[in-house]
């Protein structure tokens, strides 16, 4: 049984920044809402606090950024969370060292994984990254699926007068590759909040759905995971993944970040409230201990937006 927050949210799903550090520049990024920090945890930390999420009925777990693939020990560290016996063991990462790492990442014990990549176009690919890494991209997405990973989910940022003319495209790409398209709205950043940017580039999705609607065979929704709607289209399959910063979100978000230097973070949008997980371990807490940390954290937690959530 999942821990359960004083509102009712059971808290299985965990996601672990591994490192701050990436390899490309997208102008848009959000940093998964977790400061800049110097230390990450290593390896047999990352396991240690896997399990402790595991003890308490956390099921799925996934690493993420930062760019989790640059770090050197990305192998062992999988290897080493897999272990633990989580039902769905998971990466989020640009993609561009997936061509390399694929095969020994499944073999480790990876069960799936989302590539961020919004665009085939590579001038596009180069304005919203800085880089020129568009076809090390396309072959870390190819490489996934041949290894075996599944699914393997495209990140697609949709944004206006940017890439909302590929979506198709995309579609089209995704399939090739036995991928599935997750179309993902611009949230705004902290660092741009106060720019254009946002409003510059947001795209709206509700057109969009109602399109996905009429050309889909099929739609389901996803509970749990803010009602997320997935349409099956030609043997294809298109996710769309709603905003964040809204009490719907908030009313089911199952689940609790770990930031690099191994700090529990129990609200996305939250910074102020970070609980410590690594110093007690380095003072040599027990497990039974750290669980309790574990546990006071997620009773702890509160929905970042509670008007409409019915508390
Ligand atoms: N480096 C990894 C990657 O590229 O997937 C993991 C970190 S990245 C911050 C995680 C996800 O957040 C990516 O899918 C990215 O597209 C998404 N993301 C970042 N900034 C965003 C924004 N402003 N709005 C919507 N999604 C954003």
């Amino acid at each position: 049984m999942p821990a359960i927050d004083k509102f009712e949210r059971p808290v299985f799903s965990l996601r672990i920044s591994i490192t701050n550090r990436c390899n490309v520049r997208c102008f848009y990024c959000h940093h998964d809402g977790i400061l800049p920090q110097s230390y990450e945890m290593t390896p047999d930390e990352i396991y240690r606090v896997s399990k402790i999420a595991a003890d308490t009925g956390v099921r799925k777990i996934r690493l993420s950024g930062g760019e989790p693939l640059i770090r050197n020990d990305i192998v062992e560290i999988v290897e080493k969370i897999a272990a633990v016996g989580f039902k769905d063991t998971a990466i989020t990462t640009n993609g561009t060292l997936l061509g390399k790492y694929a095969r020994e990442l499944e073999a480790a014990g990876l069960n799936r994984v989302n590539v961020s990549f919004d665009t085939l176009n590579p001038e596009t690919y180069k304005f919203i990254t800085k880089k020129d890494y568009i076809e090390k991209a396309k072959d870390g997405i190819k490489k996934a699926s041949e290894a075996g990973l599944y699914p393997v989910k495209v990140n697609m940022v949709v944004m206006k007068g940017i890439n909302d003319h590929e979506i198709w495209d995309m579609f089209h790409f995704c399939k090739e590759n036995n991928a599935i398209l997750q179309l993902i709205e611009l949230l705004k950043a902290d660092n741009q909040s106060s720019s254009k940017f946002f409003s510059e580039y947001h795209f709206k999705m509700d057109e969009l759905e109602e399109e996905l609607t009429q050309k889909a065979d099929e739609v389901k929704t996803r509970q749990f995971m803010q009602d997320r709607k997935k349409y099956f289209i030609e043997d294809g399959e298109i996710e769309v993944v709603k905003p964040m910063d809204n009490t719907e979100f908030c009313k089911n978000c199952t689940r609790i970040r770990i930031t690099p230097d191994g700090k529990i973070k129990p609200c996305l949008l939250r910074n102020d409230n970070l609980v410590d997980l690594i110093e007690p371990m380095r003072q040599g807490y027990s497990d039974e201990e750290l669980k309790k940390i574990f546990l006071d954290a997620v009773q702890n937690r509160e929905p970042f937006f509670k008007e409409c959530s019915g508390n």
